[in-house]
Formats: structure tokens, sequence, C-alpha cells
């Protein structure tokens, strides 16, 4: 099984005449402050520290990259990524830091198809995250950031309904940020904090997605922002107001059978009595 596993890996490196290490990438497996241990797979090369927790825990880690490949193209619609993905992967921030010169959990370089996770006991893993930067970037090309992240957030969700809740919290607390201030041009993650931005880019992304498909959302990827109306034939408010609108209807009996307590429950009857329909 393991010279089944490496074959088409050395034969993807012979093929494209790529050098062992790419210049690129060098800084990166030549750091001085890193001594690496590399676990070569056909789609990935992934960098670790000896003793590290990214070392004890590489089985889960191999798996958590093969089922994020998988995701991101299938939500792409993709067959096929060719490229060999490198993955570092660093036991704190701090150490990021010294890799790459950012305070991050996590980082993609999709130029260079290189990305980079934190892996510490207990922190969040955002290698799925970074690889749906990477492949997207790779495929799709350059994409607006609202988008970018959008769609990494969607895809680690995975259709799990937590990104939704956590989309009608933001309403009932009235925490919403309006879409318009995020899905342009200029926006970057940095502006307001990623724990309101990311389930809701997440949450527009996935609207976007299952209520006009992959193809238009790959328009709207090139186009940008600015023709979302030509992509979608409605302006960015009433895109927001429909999604919305959909969000209280999708998520809302599911808060219903768990019986929130708070001030979140009347605001959500009133959401939900406008959206109530009788079925046919
Ligand atoms: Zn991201």
């Amino acid at each position: 099984m393991m010279a089944m596993a490496l074959s088409p890996w050395l034969k993807a490196q012979s093929n494209t005449g790529e050098s062992f290490i790419d210049e690129h990438l060098r800084p990166y497996y030549e750091h001085a402050g890193f001594s690496w241990k590399t676990d070569r797979e056909p789609h990935f090369e992934l960098n670790f520290e000896v003793n590290s927790e990214a070392e004890r825990r590489l089985t889960q880690l191999k798996e958590v990259a093969e089922l994020g490949r998988t995701a991101v193209l299938k939500v792409l619609g993709a067959t096929s990524y060719d490229p060999v993905i490198h993955v570092f992967f660093v036991g704190s921030i701090a150490r990021m830091n010294e890799l790459i010169g950012a305070e991050v959990i996590g980082r993609s370089r999709p130029t260079q198809h290189a990305v980079f996770c934190v892996v510490a006991p207990f922190s969040e893993l955002s290698l799925a995250h970074e690889l749906t930067h990477e492949i997207a970037a790779n495929l799709w090309g350059p994409g607006e950031h609202w988008l970018q992240e959008g769609l990494a957030n969607y895809v680690v969700d995975n259709n799990s309904s937590l990104m939704n809740r956590q989309c009608l919290g933001l309403l009932q607390s009235k925490q919403w940020i309006p879409l318009k201030l995020m899905v342009n041009p200029e926006w970057k993650s940095s502006i307001y904090s990623p724990d309101d931005t990311y389930p809701e880019l997440g949450g527009f992304v996935q609207y976007l997605y299952e209520t006009f498909g992959v193809e238009y959302l790959q328009i709207a990827w090139t186009k940008g922002s600015r023709n979302l109306k030509k992509v979608y034939g409605k302006k960015l408010s009433k895109l927001e107001s429909d999604w919305r609108a959909a969000l209280v209807k999708r998520v809302g009996p599911v808060h219903d059978q768990i019986n929130l307590p708070g001030r979140g429950d009347s605001l959500l009857q009133e959401e939900i009595s406008h959206e109530h329909r009788i079925n046919p």
C-alpha cells in the first residue's frame, strides 16, 4: 500500500520536472529554526517537527487534509487538482510568526502551493480552510477576499447547521453586519472580528451556492462584487434580504425544538411568523 501511495507522487514530480525543493519553498524547508520531518503522500507533503503535536496526530491530519481536499474539489465541481500541496505544521502562533512572519493560526500561499497551520492541543485546526484558499485560487484565479473567506467557511462548515445557527444568532443579537460593508473589493478580514464576519460570509456563500449553483458562484468570483447584479439579476441588498428570510426559515424550527432561552426567542418567533407558510 505504501509503495502504491508513493509512486504517483514520484511520477508527478518527474513529469513536471519539479526540483526536489522549489525555490519558493526553500526558505521554509531550510529555515534554521526548524527541523522538518516530511511525510510524502500523493497529494501532499506534510511537514512537521519531531515530538510535536502534529507528529502525534499525523494520521488524523492526513485524513483531514485528504477529506478537505476532496470536499473543496466537490464544492468547486472540479474533478482533479494536480499540484502537490506543501503543508507546514507548527506548534504555536509564535512559531508561525518565526516561519512566515505573521501571527496567525493558518495561512495559505497558493502561488507556492504552500499551506501553514498551527497544530497545538485544543487549538482550532485551520487546515481545511487553508486548503480551500489554495485550491480555489489555483483553479478559479484570484477572488475578492469576502468570497475567498466565505467559500473557505462554507467548505469547512460542511453543511452542518452550525454556521447557519451562528448567522441566525448574529441576526437575533443585532450584531449582523450589513453585507455591503464586507461584500466589496476593499474588505479585508482584519476589519471586523472574524468570529462575526466569517460565519456571515460563509452563510452568504452557502446561500448563493445552493440557490444559484456553482457556475454562477464562479462567475461572481471572476467578475467581482461590483458585478453581482449582472451575475445574479438582483442587487446585493435584495440578495441579502432574500437570504435572511431563507435563513430564518431554515434554522428557525431547529432552534424552536431545542428551546433556547433568552431574548432571542421572541425575535425569532417574530421573524418566523413573516415566513410562515401553509404547505400545499
Ligand atoms: Zn481564510
